[in-house]
């Protein structure tokens, strides 16, 4: 729960509400669109490699299924608890609808912390909760995809478990290693989606990339392709942060030599380049910068601490980093703030090519990922600054009422309501 006193997904139904009022949402509606529709828990016994067996928890939530089969990833971790999975799932749901791909909302998650765990047990743990879930999921009801502390090796183990009950069936999940129907392209999706987001704000509001002083929380899969992607632009990347600690340098960081001591295994902060000073998340989020791009956990910037952001813009790259009570304080500073649900959904975006490509049995090559991939991410954006204009409102509440509309019709066409 975050210091504003709301779950998760109460705070994701905040958001919701707020911008269904601005589009008189049918009041029918807010009762089926603020709850789940169904809820697995699952109980998941991994045999550890020393012969200790530890059980642990999984869930899977499937939010909203009106316009499509349910996609969302599955992530590890020890926060990922009922609550912040349903929070998660009802994101998917807007953004899916947002960026209008034929999906509804999901997602998944082991209450498990798992870092130092063998690729054995990880492994293990895996195939254990597709076999728990496997029932719900499938090629045309339900899709996974990584997210924290998950990948394309996760996919590859997630695919295998469904494809010995239910053969080969590669489009059960997305964003799997090239060499077993992953798309090229996939893997950089979300983070190059952000900077795709953040290239059509910038021509919106007449500034250009080049020199923009950027700062990214968390420097996983989404972090580490939005720096990479922000340099290639001539964005100056002043500090990076992982879950140990952060760098910085005023200068600029060689952000391509990060990411190759990041993929050896290492941290940031173990990184020699000369100048760079060494930093702690709170000091991350506290960075003079122009553009904050909190891309690790949720809940980072509350009512308590966003007035520490110096940045004129918040680039949602994670899922929920921004609280209500955080939202409002960088709203009346004047902080824009580019909602998680069209910032990060180059994801989904990404992931809806390779499930596309794996029911076609055709694969594209990785330029035309990339050119369809920027084409959907800048249409979404500007439909969402006109929803902002018309309705005279933030760029979430615009990027909501966008999402809610469409769920809502398709809801109604189905005869949901
Ligand atoms: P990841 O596991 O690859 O990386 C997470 C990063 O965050 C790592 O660098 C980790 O060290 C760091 N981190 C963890 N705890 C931290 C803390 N307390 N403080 C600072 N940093 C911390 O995960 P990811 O796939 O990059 O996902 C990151 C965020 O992006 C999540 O919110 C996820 O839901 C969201 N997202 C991911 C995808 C995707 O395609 N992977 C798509 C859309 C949204």
């Amino acid at each position: 729960m975050s210091q504003d006193r709301l779950t998760a997904f109460e705070a994701v139904n905040r958001y919701f509400e707020d911008a269904a009022r601005l589009i008189d949402l049918d009041e029918r509606m807010y009762s089926v669109l603020t709850t789940t529709y169904r809820e697995i828990s699952v109980q998941i016994p991994v045999e550890m490699d020393d012969g200790e067996l530890i059980v642990v928890r999984g869930y899977r939530v499937h939010h909203n299924g009106a316009r499509g089969p349910y996609k969302g990833g599955i992530r590890y971790h020890p926060t990922a608890d009922l609550e912040e999975v349903r929070a998660l799932a009802s994101l998917m749901t807007w953004k899916t609808a947002l960026v209008d791909v034929p999906f509804g909302g999901a997602k998944g998650g082991i209450e498990v912390d798992p870092t130092g765990m063998s690729e054995g047990e990880l492994q293990r743990m895996t195939r254990r909760f597709v076999n728990g879930i496997n029932h719900v999921i499938g090629i045309y009801r339900d899709i996974p995809a990584p997210d924290v502390n998950t990948s394309a090796q996760t996919m590859a183990w997630m695919m295998d478990a469904y494809s010995a009950r239910h053969g080969y069936s590669p489009a059960i999940v997305t964003g799997k290693p090239l060499g077993l129907g992953g798309a090229p392209g996939r893997e950089a999706a979300t983070g190059r989606g952000v900077i795709y987001v953040l290239e059509a704000y910038a021509e919106q509001h007449g500034f250009a990339l080049e020199g923009l002083r950027v700062a990214v929380q968390g420097f996983g899969n989404v972090g580490s392709w939005a720096a990479i992607e922000a340099a290639e632009r001539g964005c100056v990347v002043v500090a990076v942060s992982d879950r140990f600690g952060g760098v910085r340098h005023e200068g600029g960081l060689d952000v391509a030599a990060l990411d190759a001591v990041v993929r050896a295994g290492g941290a940031v902060g173990d990184t020699d380049q000369p100048g760079v000073e060494q930093i702690t998340n709170e000091e991350l989020l506290a960075t003079p910068c122009d553009v904050l791009v909190p891309a690790a956990l949720g809940e980072v910037i509350d009512a308590d601490n966003a007035h520490v952001v110096q940045a004129d813009v918040v680039l949602e790259a994670a899922n929920y980093p921004v609280t209500p009570g955080g939202d409002k304080l960088l709203c009346d500073r004047g902080v824009a703030v580019i909602p998680d649900v069209l910032a990060n959904a180059g994801g989904v975006t990404g992931s809806y090519f390779e499930w596309s490509q794996n029911i076609q049995q055709f694969s594209w090559k990785e330029d035309r990922f990339n050119t369809e991939l920027r084409d959907r991410m800048r249409t979404a954006f500007v439909a969402t600054a006109a929803a902002a204009a018309e309705l005279d409102c933030t760029l979430r509440q615009a990027a909501f009422a966008i999402g809610i509309r469409r769920v809502a019709e398709a809801s109604r066409l189905r005869g949901y309501v």
